[in-house]
């Protein structure tokens, strides 16, 4: 996006990330001038000739598609990444990168605690076929290391994790892949790229599930690859394509909206997310919280190294007294403005119950070994006013 005239970019001004938010990607229709990239709802693209096939990119959508380009375009600016690769949903992104980077015999050392979705990916399907996993915990770096082995393919990260939230030190853990010849996968979906960037920390692939904060309105399902080069983009879009798993027009239609508005909303989102957290630390009936922004959080010195703009993150869990009973009563009787569901980043505030929703999947001994427990209660802030958040959650603790 550059050139003279009107509606052109000034060659070699960089923009700020706020520009980039909404126009990345993005230039106005080159027929009619629109100012939002249109929904390319075609199946085949008429070629030219025989010798001129490919010529203006596109044959067939399963390939490529202009919309889903515009989007793939789009994150891999904002995320500093080589190429982005738009998938149907967050899990096809980790099914991606797994299927792009181990094959029979190789083994991939996974944190022990992540979307209950992965952990099941790679305990059932990819063990299934050969491929060997140690689950072990990120927090420490060391740890990781010493988990490698001869034919260790793949590092795969989650932070902050769900739903503990514990932290993966990217620098740390991308060197040590570097150093092993190995390559080093993030699941940022819980930081964006408002708070995280991986690839700047040295990841080689960073995985998205789209259907939090960059769409963040409840109303699709998506999830992106970025990868730090060429060659690696490249082999994420061979296996989209062997896969038949490319996101549709109509969704990242939807998400290259959305995105324009993400880091306005999460910088809202994580201030409420700040008060309800402190809020919570107040109260005679909650036993522990655990938000990044508390100076009682375990990992309180990488949460300030590694999360930028002075903000720790929308997500935050707590457990009250009186255990699983008393966190199901809370998470049964909490009133609107919280919604009781699964999924996290939307305008929407929302209660989870891992044990029984997002980690169900989870052997219940692997589950309670990383500390989420029958009564953990999840919760994802949204955008509306904080006070009604608190005083809906007050009263569903007062009357416990
Ligand atoms: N990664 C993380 C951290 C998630 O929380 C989720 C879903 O909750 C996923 C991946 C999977 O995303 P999706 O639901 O879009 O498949």
């Amino acid at each position: 996006m550059s050139g003279k005239g009107a509606g052109s970019w000034p060659e070699g001004v960089e923009m700020g990330y706020a520009t980039q938010l909404v126009h990345a990607g993005i230039d106005p229709d080159e027929k009619t001038g629109a100012i939002l990239t249109p929904i390319y709802q075609a199946t085949t693209y008429v070629q030219e000739s025989v010798d001129k096939y490919l010529a203006k990119g596109f044959s067939y959508s399963r390939t490529a598609n202009p919309t889903v380009k515009a989007l793939e375009a789009k994150i891999a600016q904002l995320e500093n990444g080589a190429g982005a690769c738009c998938v149907c949903t967050g899990m096809a992104a980790t099914v991606t990168v797994m299927t792009a980077t181990l094959k029979a015999g190789d083994h991939c050392v996974i944190t022990d605690c992540s979307y209950g979705g992965t952990n099941r990916a790679a305990r059932v399907m990819f063990s299934d076929l050969g491929i060997t996993f140690s689950f072990v915990d990120f927090r420490d770096p060391a740890i990781v290391e010493a988990a490698i082995r001869p034919n260790t393919k793949l590092i795969f990260s989650e932070t902050p994790a769900n739903p503990t939230l514990t932290l993966t030190d990217l620098d740390a853990v991308s060197a040590i892949a570097k150093a092993h010849g190995i390559l080093h996968a993030c699941d940022s979906t819980f930081s964006t790229p408002i708070m995280v960037k991986p690839i700047d920390h040295g990841c080689d692939l960073v995985i998205q599930s789209l259907t939090k904060y960059y769409d963040g309105h409840n109303q699709t399902v998506g999830g992106a690859v970025i990868s730090a080069t060429k060659e690696l983009d490249e082999r994420m879009h061979f296996y989209q394509n062997i896969h038949g798993n490319i996101l549709s027009p109509q969704c990242s239609f939807y998400v290259l909206q959305a995105t324009k508005t993400m880091g306005l909303r999460f910088k809202q989102q994580c201030a409420t997310a700040q008060k309800v957290a402190e809020f919570l630390e107040t109260h005679p009936k909650v036993q522990t919280v655990h938000y990044p922004g508390l100076a009682s959080f375990p990992q309180k010195e990488l949460a300030d190294r590694q999360h930028k703009g002075g903000v720790h993150g929308t997500m935050l869990w707590f457990e009250v007294a009186g255990g699983t009973e008393a966190g199901r009563k809370l998470m049964d009787s909490v009133q609107r403005p919280w919604s009781l569901c699964e999924n996290l980043g939307a305008t929407e505030s929302i209660i989870t119950c891992p044990a029984v929703m997002t980690h169900a999947n989870m052997l219940q001994e692997d589950r309670l070994k990383v500390g989420i427990t029958d009564g953990f209660v999840r919760v994802s802030c949204g955008i509306e006013d904080t006070d009604d958040l608190l005083r809906a959650l007050k009263t569903a603790l007062d009357n416990l």
